[in-house]
């Protein structure tokens, strides 16, 4: 078994510099004056800087042109300078107890400018900043943002393959707990324990939707105990040390299943081989989504397939680009996004296969190796 935490949990200081000025001339090319970041998952990926969020103002101040300020409370500065923003050599703007951080941010935005704020800014920090700079327009950071953080670096898709290699590891320990007389709580707490184990430092989510429960996509855990020939859909996820992200899901049947199931379950994993097979640079994301529903509708269950392909993911379970009808998007090269159709026969049972698939040069590269075809236990 490998070691998670042989794993860098930042990347070189060389390449957040890089990002850091990429981000500062998309920004520019936007008309953007300035990002305004706070702790989250875009501070993390500009920085290196795993900042908790909190009331207290963290706010990076990215200019279009210039230096980059953080701007932090006086008591995180340790923190701040122990992260990569030390190594970087960022300025770090303190101010004390007493002090207004909104007006210190304000001082380094030219009026009459235009800012990006972080997409998951907590709105009381918005409103405050727009009461401290009532010349200056807001939009959203992830506008620029998302050019960067869509295409994964190499060193991106090798954290990506790390988590799906922990999270393949839990999968294939599933049958030893997946008993009729358990109940998915007791299921899902053995799972929640081996995610850990497997070298998450964070459980995200833990599905298993038995019987009827595996037709509600997101139903997570309940106290129904398993019943022999139940259909059970075992979708789960966490976050490794590096801040990337596993979500796969495989759908498991406690003794031989009910012939309805079966029915649908090849026509599945099908269409979910197909969609992936048609990945590759050029072809847009919603045709990724369409690949899927032609084969599910055509196989008789398009009506039951009733959410969206895909999402993207890397410092987030759920980031752009998105696999859903609409999004024209052209792949490119380094996308890294789930391929998860699902079919679901509400009060009755469901089933869904889900593999996180990077973009390669001349096709897809699979981030999950586990099996697809249905698991008997
Ligand atoms: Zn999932
Ligand atoms: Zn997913």
């Amino acid at each position: 078994m490998t070691s998670a935490s042989a794993a860098p949990t930042h990347p070189p200081v060389s390449d957040l510099r890089d990002r850091l000025a990429r981000a500062a001339s998309h920004a520019a090319d936007r008309g953007v004056d300035a990002l305004l970041v706070t702790p989250g998952p875009d501070l993390r990926y500009l920085t290196g800087y795993d900042a908790i969020p909190l009331e207290r103002l963290t706010c990076l101040v990215l200019p279009a042109t210039g230096d980059p300020v953080l701007v932090a409370p006086g008591l995180e500065k340790a923190a701040a300078l122990a992260s990569p923003v030390g190594e970087l050599g960022l300025e770090v703007a303190t101010w004390g107890e007493i002090d207004d951080p909104y007006a210190l941010v304000a001082s380094m935005v030219r009026t009459g400018s235009v800012v990006g704020l972080d997409n998951h800014m907590w709105a009381e920090k918005v409103l405050a900043l727009a009461a401290a700079m009532p010349e200056v327009r807001q939009t959203l950071a992830g506008e620029v943002l998302r050019e960067l953080r869509m295409r994964k670096s190499p060193d991106e898709v090798a954290a990506l393959l790390r988590a799906g290699e922990a999270i393949d590891r839990v999968h294939a320990q599933v049958p030893e707990w997946l008993r009729a007389g358990r109940t998915e709580r007791e299921v899902g707490q053995d799972i929640a324990d081996a995610i850990l184990a497997a070298g998450h430092v964070r459980v995200d989510f833990v599905i298993v939707g038995s019987g009827p429960n595996g037709a509600s996509p997101h139903h997570e855990l309940s106290d129904r105990v398993i019943q022999p020939g139940d259909p059970v859909v075992v979708d789960i996820g966490g976050t490794m040390p590096d801040g990337y992200c596993s979500d796969e899901t495989r759908t498991y049947s406690v003794g031989e299943p009910p012939a309805d199931f079966l029915a649908y379950y090849s026509a599945l994993e099908a269409a979910q081989a197909a969609a992936v097979a048609h990945v590759r640079p050029g072809v847009t994301c919603e045709s990724v989504d369409a690949v899927a529903r032609d084969a599910l509708t055509r196989a008789g269950y398009g009506e039951r397939f009733i959410h969206r392909t895909g999402h993207g993911i890397g410092l987030e379970t759920h980031e752009e680009p998105y696999i859903v009808a609409g999004n024209t998007l052209p792949m490119e090269e380094g996308f890294a996004f789930s391929v998860e159709p699902g079919v679901y026969l509400e009060g009755r049972h469901g089933a869904r296969i889900e593999d996180i698939v990077v973009c390669g040069p001349d096709g897809p590269v699979l981030m999950n190796q586990r099996p697809r075809g249905l698991v008997v236990v």
